[in-house]
């Protein structure tokens, strides 16, 4: 799992208050936890082989195997989008020179909760190259 320099990412957007809200629904009754621990297929089986751990509690079931999980879209690129596994790939993608959004979803492994954590375009260039 690569490990995000603040130069490879612009536009980041948290999705930390829908998350909260995700949580908070769940905690106050109006939403089931089987509706939100829903980890699909694949999203599973990127989070057991492709996965960063996290030093967060799962909000659902407080266990501790949390893990963060990349994927990245754009030409040329699955419909599904690519997992990002390690720093090569994402150096790859960088090359690419072709715009290239990410999303990070953390997921838990012992209850299935996922959850969008944020996003970004990844940058084709170097920082020190467009700093002013
Ligand atoms: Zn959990």
């Amino acid at each position: 799992m690569p490990r995000w320099r603040k130069s490879d990412r612009e536009g980041v957007v948290s999705y930390r208050l829908a998350r909260q809200r995700t949580i908070d629904a769940v905690a106050a009754g109006h939403r089931q936890q089987h509706e939100v621990c829903d980890a699909q297929p694949e999203l599973r089986r990127v989070a057991l082989h492709h996965a960063t751990p996290l030093s967060d509690p799962c909000p659902l079931c407080e266990g501790d195997d949390l893990v963060m999980v990349t994927f990245a879209f754009g030409p040329g690129l699955p419909k599904a989008g690519r997992c990002v596994a390690d720093q090569s790939e994402l150096s790859r993608l960088r090359r690419r020179a072709k715009p290239t959004s990410c999303y990070r979803v953390e997921v838990c492994r012992q209850c299935w909760w996922n959850h969008l954590r944020e996003s970004f375009e990844l940058t084709s260039s170097p920082v020190a190259q467009t700093a002013p």
